[in-house]
């Protein structure tokens, strides 16, 4: 308990809490009992940063489009770097090409006149003790009427030929106790903006670190000591103004960790509280015809199948709902999985949907269910926007009546008119494009009181770390294995030397009866001018290096009648050669495909080129990918070795994260990530399994993050990390 009293005022302190409307003293249990929760109350962190001198409405505004717009925002903005300026240098010891701070004072200044109009140079002698120079600025003209002979100056700068070229200077007379901020000791330099600069944010730092006092401190005192962890305050002042690099890198890790302490205890809260009182439909376990039905399957399940099949299983037993994230590249079979959860529900008298983002997802998963068989075993149907009305009254009604049954759809299924009398299992496919309001609608579908057990899918692999920062809130499933009769693609990075024998490889397969895709490079922006990119390789190859083969052309441009055509025409063998532009990512399925060639392959991402190489490799020949590509960049040179040198999808999401770092692999918004300030994956891992461990030990310890006893914690995480608040509203 000693932890939990440490929130409790101690009475000798004078302080005792009164109960609201008596007035009387509340017992001590009552204290312990009571919500701690912070009330809204203003706090001098939540003032606008005009407040701030220096800080007009011009420069706020600028600042919003940083993302800063009170003084705790700016308090939170951290530096990304620092510079070392703390050995002061005499003038009389620097050496040429030397960068340095020096102290000085004017004798005289000038502006010399130049033959351009743009530039002018101002110059100052200066000197100090120990010897003098030549002090140059460039473009700052309005500052010769400030280097009255006598004043004195921080400069920062370097020594070159023609003088000490200054980088920063800082006047020193009347600078109170701000003097050398930007010249001395480690000066502190933030993310800044085109229309901020980072001496304008720096002087409102400072300013405003007083105020960091006020920060609220989320991490209880128990942990914090437990971790010798520096306080919040502490550590915000210490990571804009430390003494040295290794207090600056403590601050910023322990504002990391309580970064993702703080979001994992918002992830872990919110899972809480869909399973805690919420009760899903307990299902007893499989019986003949569902185990039937998992033995008429043309083949056998791999391992991973196997392994995820019994999870969803114990899932399903469960009176808490199933939260499950099931990731799985293309071919994974995760809709096997998918159906099995589906079928289960549907063996014990209840309902079952799927809900994919787009329509042509919604058809692709419900032809595939049908190829698994699903009409066999259960009633099913699909429901969007183009299910006549008729049809769509049927199943309305049957679905409302209680008939056992599968429905597929788009978020029609979650429309209020749409009335589950039974939905037991719910399956989401890329449950990163449903938001949060969609996924409580489907909840609401649940039978009575009850929430469906939910099963979401995902195709973009992502990287362990990052699927405990973006999913913590369910249980995941990895397919890695793909079914067996799965060929390795053979991918060879190739360069315009070699494209003659590149294109005699193609037309070899392609005499042996296979097919190939040609996949023209990301252009630009622009549908139309992909388009025509398309078009014009599609014709050149026709009559040229692929001039013996029938080519068929395949872009975002064409009428959805005549994309349907290309298609079938590539699928019955009547083309030989497909070239696409990136339409082609989404599933398409040809299993005599065996090459897939992209051009201009630097200018894909890694997830990309994985996709469109998951294209070939369907069938039982042997399958190549074929690169042309000209590295520009060590980004792009380190995409396409690993391209070439790996296979598999989870291992080169894990390469990309750290070419790209986690905001640029995610989308943050699509993937519901949030934007850290001070944590960076996947450097941080450790610190966010570390942040994981201790909140569920304090949940475990206190049977919810919202007692008393945890202090402030999910105030502020609610407050950081608010798409709770969003939640309330879709409940
Ligand atoms: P995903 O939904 O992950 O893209 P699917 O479930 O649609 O993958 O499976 C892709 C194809 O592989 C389907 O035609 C499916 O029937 C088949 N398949 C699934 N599991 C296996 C397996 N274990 N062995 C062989 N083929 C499989
Ligand atoms: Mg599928």
């Amino acid at each position: 308990m000693e932890a939990a009293l440490e929130h409790i005022p101690d009475p000798s302190s004078g302080y005792s809490p009164r109960a609201l409307g008596t007035g009387g003293p509340l017992a001590s249990d009552q204290l312990l009992a009571a919500p701690l929760k912070s009330l809204p109350r203003p706090s001098i962190l939540d003032a606008p940063i005009t407040k701030l001198k220096g800080a007009g409405p011009k420069l706020a505004e600028a600042a919003s489009e940083m993302g800063i717009a009170s003084l705790g925002d700016l308090l939170r903005h951290l530096p990304h770097t620092y510079r070392d300026r703390a050995n002061p240098v005499g003038l009389g010891n620097l050496r040429l090409g030397e960068e340095a701070t020096v102290e000085v004072e004017v004798k005289s200044a000038k502006l010399r006149p130049t033959r351009r109009r743009r530039l002018t140079i101002l110059e100052a002698d200066v000197l100090d003790p120990s010897g003098k120079a030549k002090a140059v600025w460039f473009n700052r003209a309005w500052l010769a009427d400030r280097l009255q002979p006598g004043a004195r100056l921080l400069l920062h700068g370097k020594l070159e030929k023609r003088g000490f070229a200054v980088s920063e200077h800082e006047f020193l007379d009347g600078a109170g106790d701000s003097a050398g901020l930007h010249t001395t000791g480690i000066v502190p330099v933030h993310p800044a903006s085109e229309r901020i600069r980072p001496q304008k944010l720096r002087e409102w730092v400072w300013q405003a670190a007083p105020m960091a006092r006020h920060a609220v401190e989320p991490i209880p005192g128990r942990m914090r000591r437990e971790l010798r962890m520096a306080s919040a305050t502490d550590s915000i002042v210490a990571s804009h103004f430390p003494v040295d690099d290794h207090q600056a890198e403590a601050a910023r890790e322990r504002l990391a960790f309580e970064e993702l302490f703080l979001y994992q205890a918002a992830l872990v809260s919110r899972r809480g509280r869909r399973v805690s009182g919420n009760k899903g439909v307990e299902l007893a376990p499989p019986g003949a015809e569902v185990a039937g039905w998992v033995e008429s399957l043309p083949f056998s399940l791999t391992g991973d199948q196997r392994r995820a099949l019994q999870e969803i299983d114990d899932d399903l037993g469960q009176a808490q709902p199933m939260q499950r994230l099931l990731m799985g590249e293309v071919g994974s079979g995760k809709t096997v999985l998918a159906l099995y959860a589906m079928l289960r529900a549907i063996e014990a008298g209840h309902q079952a949907g799927l809900m994919a983002p787009t329509e042509t997802l919604a058809e692709q998963h419900f032809c595939t269910l049908l190829s698994l068989r699903a009409s066999e075993a259960a009633t099913a149907t699909l429901l969007t926007s183009a299910t006549a009305p008729a049809e769509r009254r049927n199943l309305l009604d049957s679905l409302a009546s209680g008939q056992p049954q599968l429905v597929v759809g788009t978020h029609a299924l979650i429309q209020d008119t749409v009335e589950f009398s039974s939905l037991a299992v719910a399956v989401v496919d890329e449950q990163h494009r449903f938001g949060v309001r969609q996924r409580a609608a489907l909840d609401a579908k649940g039978p009575g009181k009850r929430l469906p057990h939910v099963l979401h899918m995902t195709a973009t692999p992502i990287p362990r770390t990052l699927s405990l920062t973006a999913y913590g809130d369910l249980d995941t499933t990895a397919l890695r294995e793909l079914p067996r009769g799965r060929q390795p693609i053979r991918t060879r990075l190739v360069d315009e030397e070699h494209r003659a024998a590149a294109y005699d490889f193609i037309r070899e397969r392609l005499r042996e009866g296979r097919q190939a895709f040609v996949v023209c490079p990301l252009v630009s922006d622009s549908d139309a001018i992909e388009a025509k990119a398309a078009e014009a390789e599609a014709r050149r190859l026709a009559k040229t290096e692929l001039r013996d083969f029938k080519v068929a052309l395949l872009h975002g441009q064409m009428s959805s009648d005549q994309k349907v055509r290309a298609m079938d025409a590539f699928v019955a063998g009547e083309a030989d050669v497909l070239v696409a532009t990136t339409v082609i990512e989404v599933g398409i399925d040809v299993p005599n495909a065996t090459v897939m060639l992209v051009e201009g392959a630097e200018r894909f991402g890694l997830s990309q080129l994985h996709q469109l190489r998951g294209r070939v490799g369907r069938g039982s020949h042997e399958s190549f990918c074929i690169l042309f590509g000209d590295p520009e960049s060590e980004a792009a040179k380190a995409r396409l070795e690993a391209i070439a040198g790996e296979g598999d999808g989870f291992a080169l999401a894990e390469v990309d994260l750290s070419i790209r770092g986690e905001g640029e692999i995610l989308g943050t918004r699509q993937h519901g990530l949030p934007q850290f300030r001070a944590a960076t994956l996947p450097e941080d891992t450790a610190l966010l399994l570390e942040a994981r461990r201790r909140v569920l030990e304090l949940r475990e310890r206190f049977g919810s993050l919202e007692a008393p006893g945890i202090g402030p914690l999910m105030d502020e995480a609610r407050r950081r990390f608010g798409d709770e608040r969003v939640e309330q509203l879709a409940a």
